[in-house]
């Protein structure tokens, strides 16, 4: 095995960093994560190129030294390039672009809109640049690939100087996601194009988008991640009058408001028991109601977005199911169906019964109106295109 012109993939989240190194022909990976940064459990959970898994302490250790460390640990592989998952490009940043000083103070800038994770992006590409300077660095966002939407699917319906002065509109995220699963369903399937694609990420996160010509044409999510489908611990759509009820009535102060629907809501809030749909599940098949109501929940609600984003094509091809969820829940996918039943979809469920772990290919029947596809998703291998894209390399 041999790793030939890698690129090194970077996830920088507040306390962790996922990364990868990933060969050019995307035959090989390496792969880690750090995480509890800046605590005394700090630590890099390391899987070598043969399997072997390594674990570094760093307690205490910041950011910079957890990538001094990760960049030793892959130092004899010579990565050419680092790739950044960024979440927000605001509405400037429609691809993956290379990182200069102007690209780095616009990823910090747009912490006004992600103020969790854009700060922690920037650190990442700092760090990168005070190790290795020469080595060049891209930044792919989680919102560019739905810079295709057309006004009438990202504006809301609010005053005009509010999108104008302020950039409040829809953005949508999980793109990396929905572009690799939507290429490989149109690169599968035997219809002609241009293909007409809902896809569905439904990991602990959650959205759905409407792809028409490779091109997000309408999204869940909207100018945070919280807007659309239920999610593991997030609310999805509520009232938006929501905020001021729980104000008046219980006197809850915003950022209580916000920690309830991010955190404590979604999978979690209505079952009472976890974010982790296998847990849910397995307490409905006990008999526990309340995940019971939880899962009818979760695939009602999916199921109306589904059908709803059908408005957004032109031809519907088919639905496209990934992230934890929808790669492996068999009866989620199957849940969801059911509510779209005006939609004439037909499905083979004992195919369906067999797409889980990692398993890639589709459950329709002949006649169905629609495809119906389960396509593991692997973002890191996207940002990995998209870097060597935006470097010509
Ligand atoms: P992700 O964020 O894409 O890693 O997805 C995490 C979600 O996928 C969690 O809710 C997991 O419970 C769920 N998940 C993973 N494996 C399964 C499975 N075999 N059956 C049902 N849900 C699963």
């Amino acid at each position: 095995m041999t790793l030939e012109n890698p690129t090194l993939v970077l996830n920088c989240g507040s306390s962790s960093i996922k990364y990868a190194l990933i060969s050019a022909d995307n035959q090989t990976r390496i792969t880690g994560l750090a995480e509890n940064l800046g605590l005394d459990t700090a630590r890099i959970k390391h899987t070598h190129l043969d399997g072997e898994k390594q674990e570094v302490n760093i307690a205490g250790g910041s950011h910079k030294l957890a990538l001094q460390k990760i960049l030793a640990l892959l130092e004899q592989y010579h990565p050419i390039a680092v790739g950044h998952r960024v979440v927000h490009g605001g509405r400037e940043f429609s691809e993956a672009v290379e990182v200069t000083p102007h690209v780095l103070e616009e990823v910090k800038r747009l912490k006004i809109l992600a103020p969790l994770h854009n700060p922690a992006n920037a650190l990442g590409i700092e760090a990168v640049n005070a190790i290795y300077p020469g080595l060049p660095q891209v930044v792919v966002f989680d919102t560019a690939f739905h810079q295709t939407m057309p006004p009438v699917a990202y504006r809301y319906a609010i005053p005009k100087a509010l999108y104008d002065d302020e950039c409040v509109r829809r953005y949508g995220f999980h793109g990396t996601s929905h572009a690799y699963v939507s290429e490989r369903a149109s690169q599968l399937t035997e219809q002609e194009g241009p293909h007409g694609w809902i896809t569905a990420h439904l990991g602990n996160g959650c959205s759905a988008t409407a792809i028409y010509d490779g091109k997000s044409l309408d999204t869940s999510m909207g100018i945070t991640p919280l807007e659309g489908l239920m999610m593991g611990t997030r609310s999805g759509d509520v009232d938006p009058g929501l905020h001021i009820h729980l104000k008046r009535t219980l006197d809850m102060s915003l950022e209580k408001i916000d920690t309830m629907l991010n955190k404590q809501s979604g999978l979690l809030g209505v079952s009472g028991l976890s974010n982790d749909m296998r847990t849910v599940e397995q307490a409905a098949d006990e008999g526990n109601e309340d995940a019971k109501l939880a899962l009818e929940l979760f695939s009602y609600r999916a199921g109306k977005y589904l059908a709803s984003l059908s408005c957004a094509l032109p031809t519907f091809t088919g639905i496209v199911f990934t992230g934890g969820i929808g790669e492996n829940s068999v009866s989620m996918r199957r849940s969801i169906l059911e509510v779209m039943r005006h939609f004439n979809i037909q499905a083979d469920y004992d195919k369906n019964a067999e797409l889980v772990r990692g398993a890639e290919g589709n459950f329709h029947l002949a006649d169905s109106a629609v495809e119906l596809w389960v396509i593991p998703t692997d973002e890191e291998y996207q940002i990995a295109e998209e870097t060597r894209a935006a470097l010509n390399l």
